[in-house]
């Protein structure tokens, strides 16, 4: 048995030092105590016989000779290990108040999953210190929470090293495609991820240059899909030939949205009707502003069911996505209004109504974050010879699929044909929230033919593109290398909101491009062909035909 133990029954088995004892800890130093007190008396007795006889005191027999051997053996024993059963119960008793995450690990490998407890040489990709050794026992005893690693060595990646060694231990499995070196853990300490063991590489492929407003982007795109770069690229490309694209940012604002609860409608639609009102505008904002000098109210909208009211609170954000921006705000209103509305209940700061993460028309109609629109024409010739179709397939086409087939589908803000997909890359390349990919991929594509029919008029609207150069991820070195690729990194001086407003419109840009380059390949039935030579290995390529 190793020193780290077996999980038994299912459950994990505390982990002693004294697990390296042949007998249980309590007999063992009985047995050595024994001995040492026998030895102890033996020999007093023996010298005092020595000393009233005159025998000299070296002159010892065979019983002496077993009895210091006793003694010292004895005396080392208890020296080095008697100690272990009061320092184990010290440790033991001082990690009780946060234990969570030892429960947690306690319940997880309750679980009838494989889950076999490995030693400290069982399958090791790599050897640790000694007293890295001796934390990784401690954490899969359950002795030291997981979490505080971090702050207790002050070595986040020294830490990341032994959370995953106790992963390794406790599960079984080793993480050895996971990378852990070439990381920098201090940048997501208390910011970005909790508990890390490792990082999750992503191929960062670039599409363009995307032509936008007389600019030129390279756009990073991050993705394991085979087919999304080159599709996107190709757009741009159309685009480019083309003269370029053209977008125009329509509001700028996100939202929050607390629920609070009234004794009856009446006394909610009483609230309704205050920070509804345009003459107590100034005094809510004046509050609301105080959480950032970037925060600016813009209005507030409210909704009720019963005596339940939710209200939409937008501010504008400077260069940040803002959703920590705005719920400050919010909390400082809610603060202020309970004096005058001692009955609100406030149930939540976030009452779905906002609506964040999650498919809802108020985004698709009102908007969140970033309102986009972006559009171009493209030529007839670059059409054919790039697009490798013709103006009146991909119009009909967009008509019976993104329009007609998405309302038979009941699509809400889905009128598209990937436009999560353009979106989702950019977003993990520069560091965005991917889970807020839901709304901000709410697009409706729009094609048409102008000048007689020759030539395309595309465009994408995107009511809530929610975007930020500064905060959350976006700092982190890989993400900030391609914001700054794109020219948007961190706040902008002059025009605090300019970088973020602008990087929206270079995620409308690209799904333009990749819009544009999906459709043409339906309409021209090349897409499963272009999808058999680059998404080969792909078992399943409808998961990308969108
Ligand atoms: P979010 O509100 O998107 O969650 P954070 O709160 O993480 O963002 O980051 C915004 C922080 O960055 C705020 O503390 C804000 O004061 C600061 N900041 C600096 N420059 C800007 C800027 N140009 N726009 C917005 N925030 C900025």
């Amino acid at each position: 048995m190793n020193a780290a133990g077996k999980g038994s029954g299912g459950g994990l088995s505390k982990v002693q030092a004294s697990d390296a004892l042949p007998l249980p800890i309590r007999h063992t130093n009985l047995l050595f105590s024994a001995l040492f007190m026998a030895s102890l008396v033996y020999l007093m007795r023996r010298w005092r016989e020595k000393i009233r006889s005159s025998t000299p005191l070296h002159v010892v027999g065979l019983a002496e000779i077993f009895a210091i051997f006793g003694l010292i053996a004895s005396l080392i024993y208890l020296l080095s290990f008697f100690g272990i059963a009061f320092v184990q119960s010290v440790v033991s008793s001082s990690d009780e108040e946060e234990d969570f995450l030892s429960h947690a690990k306690t319940s997880a490998c309750s679980a009838p999953s494989p889950c076999t407890l490995l030693g400290p040489s069982e399958a090791s990709s790599e050897k640790l210190p000694e007293e890295d050794e001796e934390i990784v026992s401690m954490v899969v005893a359950g002795k030291m929470p997981s979490y505080l690693l971090e702050s207790k060595l002050g070595d986040c990646r020294r830490a990341a090293g032994i959370r995953r060694e106790v992963l390794r231990r406790t599960t079984g499995r080793n993480l050895d495609g996971l990378p852990l070196d070439g990381f920098n853990y201090d940048s997501i300490l208390g910011q970005c991820c909790e508990l890390p063991v490792g990082y999750v590489q992503m191929p960062v492929g670039i599409a363009g240059p995307l032509v936008l407003d007389g600019r030129l982007y390279y756009v990073p795109m991050a993705t394991t899909e085979g087919c999304l770069v080159a599709s996107t690229n190709r757009g741009c490309k159309a685009i480019a030939e083309s003269g370029g694209a053209t977008s125009v940012v329509l509001r700028d604002g996100m939202t929050r949205s607390p629920a609070v609860r009234f004794p009856s409608a009446r006394r909610a639609a009483e609230l309704k009707a205050f920070v509804e009102a345009p003459e107590n505008f100034e005094t809510l904002s004046m509050v609301f502003n105080r959480s950032s000098r970037f925060a600016r109210l813009q209005g507030v909208h409210c909704a009720m069911a019963g005596r339940n009211l939710y209200m939409r609170f937008s501010c504008s954000t400077g260069d940040a996505m803002g959703m920590n921006m705005v719920s400050k705000g919010v909390q400082n209103v809610l603060d202020f209004l309970q004096d005058d509305f001692p009955d609100m209940d406030v149930i939540t700061i976030s009452g779905n109504f906002c609506s964040d993460k999650k498919p809802a028309a108020v985004n698709w109609i009102q908007g969140r974050g970033k309102s986009v629109v972006c559009e171009a024409v493209i030529k007839e010739e670059v059409v054919k010879r790039v697009l490798k179709t013709n103006v009146q397939s991909l119009v009909e086409l967009n008509t019976i699929k993104n329009l007609a087939g998405s309302a038979v589908a009941g699509s809400l803000g889905g009128f598209n044909a990937h436009a999560s997909n353009i979106v989702s890359a950019i977003f993990i390349a520069t560091g965005q929230d991917p889970a807020q990919n839901v709304e901000s991929s709410h697009c409706i594509t729009m094609l048409e033919a102008i000048n007689d029919g020759r030539d395309l008029h595309v465009s994408v609207t995107m009511p809530s593109i929610e975007v930020g150069t500064i905060g959350g991820g976006t700092q982190l070195a890989s993400q900030a290398a391609c914001l700054n690729l794109l020219g948007v990194k961190g706040s902008n001086v002059d025009t605090p909101g300019a970088n973020a407003r602008l990087l929206a419109t270079v995620v409308a840009g690209g799904v333009l491009a990749g819009e544009l380059s999906l459709l043409s390949a339906q309409a021209a039935g090349h897409l499963v062909k272009s999808h058999m030579k680059y998404n080969r290995s792909s078992k399943d390529i409808t998961k990308s035909v969108a």
